[in-house]
């Protein structure tokens, strides 16, 4: 009989403690990457889980671009905590700052600080923020004031209005921009409410997206009340610009008679800057700064972007990033299903109007998915 004392039977009781805990540890960790692997094939399409160093080549000619003035650095510096957070501590995508005025040393500092990618700082050039020689000022004034009296949102400001302008037509050009063949809109007081473990812009580049949205909304219609009979008139001079499969049901129900105020919501866009610098969209822009509207009006950049989009590209070349959490003060898009919990998201898909609520705005992202195929 071996005693319960003896040194054997000691030893048999821990040797058979240390096979059972191997076995223990063994079926889970099997248990385990059955379970990351059987996740891992459903993430299929965003599994790529690449890092770009700092200044290393990139896959991708991409950079955040950053109006803003030197007031704005508060507000800016949580936009950038939370775009790096949320994407770039991983990818290093350089930005680019642009301003009507000289930017300060307080501004560089509050804005260099919150991340390692690189860093530009630019000037406009004074002929993309002022009024082009056709532009009656008086009556621009007129105009505004008419607004003002309306109550008509930013209706008295003339600094929104060159802020429209540029970011309508401009800031593509400037020469910082020159070296990048992608960008991504960035503004200040934004939030992005889930991870982004995937390159939207390589997501873009390898499928040939040349425009990508995350959330549609109606125009406040007495910000462009003449917006759509100028797109009429540039569509009747140019109709070869116009491809067969275009999204014009997006923009306009009935056929191209009247505009239905739906736009992307251009305070975050990721865009392939070939589309702004082609020649429908160079003479699209050109046009309608002629027909005065950025002044004698309050046309904004966003439908100016998105009728161009809606007109000049094939369905194909435009995407709904649907599973990007953004908010912007005003309105947020929250994803569901799958991506929410794996993504981190911290807002709540079933709460996706933080709303401002102006009359003439609601929503349309949804209606997307019933564009017809063309
Ligand atoms: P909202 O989003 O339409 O309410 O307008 P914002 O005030 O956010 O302006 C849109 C973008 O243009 C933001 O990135 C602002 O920082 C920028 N912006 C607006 N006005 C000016 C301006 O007068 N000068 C400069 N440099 N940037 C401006
Ligand atoms: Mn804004």
């Amino acid at each position: 009989m071996i005693s319960f004392r003896s040194p054997l039977f000691r030893f048999l009781l821990l040797a058979l403690t240390l096979v059972g805990l191997y076995g223990l540890i063994h079926v889970n960790y099997d248990a385990a990457s059955d379970f990351i692997s059987s996740n891992s094939k459903k993430l299929e399409p965003y599994r790529r889980q690449v890092s770009y160093e700092p200044g290393a080549p990139k896959p991708v000619n991409g950079c955040f671009a950053v109006l803003a003035r030197n007031q704005d650095w508060r507000s800016l510096r949580e936009s950038m905590k939370q775009m790096e957070d949320r994407f770039n501590h991983q990818f290093n995508y350089p930005y680019v700052f642009l301003n009507d005025e000289p930017f300060s040393e307080e501004f560089k500092n509050m804005t260099r600080s919150m991340t390692n990618a690189d860093v530009h700082y630019g000037q406009i050039p004074k002929e993309h923020w002022s009024y082009p020689e056709w532009i009656d000022q008086d009556k621009a004034k007129e105009k505004r004031k008419e607004m003002v009296a309306n109550k008509v949102m930013y209706g008295g400001s003339e600094s929104y209005r060159h802020m429209c302008r540029f970011e309508s037509g401009l800031f593509f050009k400037h020469e910082l921009m020159q070296q990048f063949d992608y960008y991504w809109r960035l503004e200040p007081g934004i939030k992005y409410l889930c991870d982004i473990t995937y390159d939207p812009f390589l997501y873009m580049k390898e499928r040939k997206i040349r425009y990508g949205w995350t959330i549609g909304i109606y125009e406040l219609m007495d910000t462009v009340p003449t917006l759509w009979e100028s797109v009429k008139k540039f569509i009747a001079h140019n109709p070869d610009l116009i491809p067969a499969h275009n999204s014009l049901w997006w923009v306009s129900r009935d056929n191209g008679t009247s505009y239905n105020g739906c736009h992307f919501w251009s305070n975050f866009e990721i865009a392939d800057l070939s589309f702004y610098r082609s020649e429908a969209y160079t003479k699209f822009f050109d046009f309608l700064d002629k027909e005065g509207g950025f002044f004698y009006e309050r046309w904004g950049d966003a439908p100016v972007h998105s009728i161009a989009a809606a007109l000049f590209l094939q369905k194909e070349e435009v995407h709904w990033f649907n599973d990007i959490g953004y908010l912007h003060p005003g309105w947020q898009h929250c994803p569901s299903g799958d991506a929410w919990a794996k993504n981190r998201c911290t807002c709540d898909p079933n709460d996706e109007e933080k709303t401002i609520t102006a009359a003439g705005w609601g929503r349309c992202s949804r209606e997307w998915e019933l564009l017809p195929d063309t």
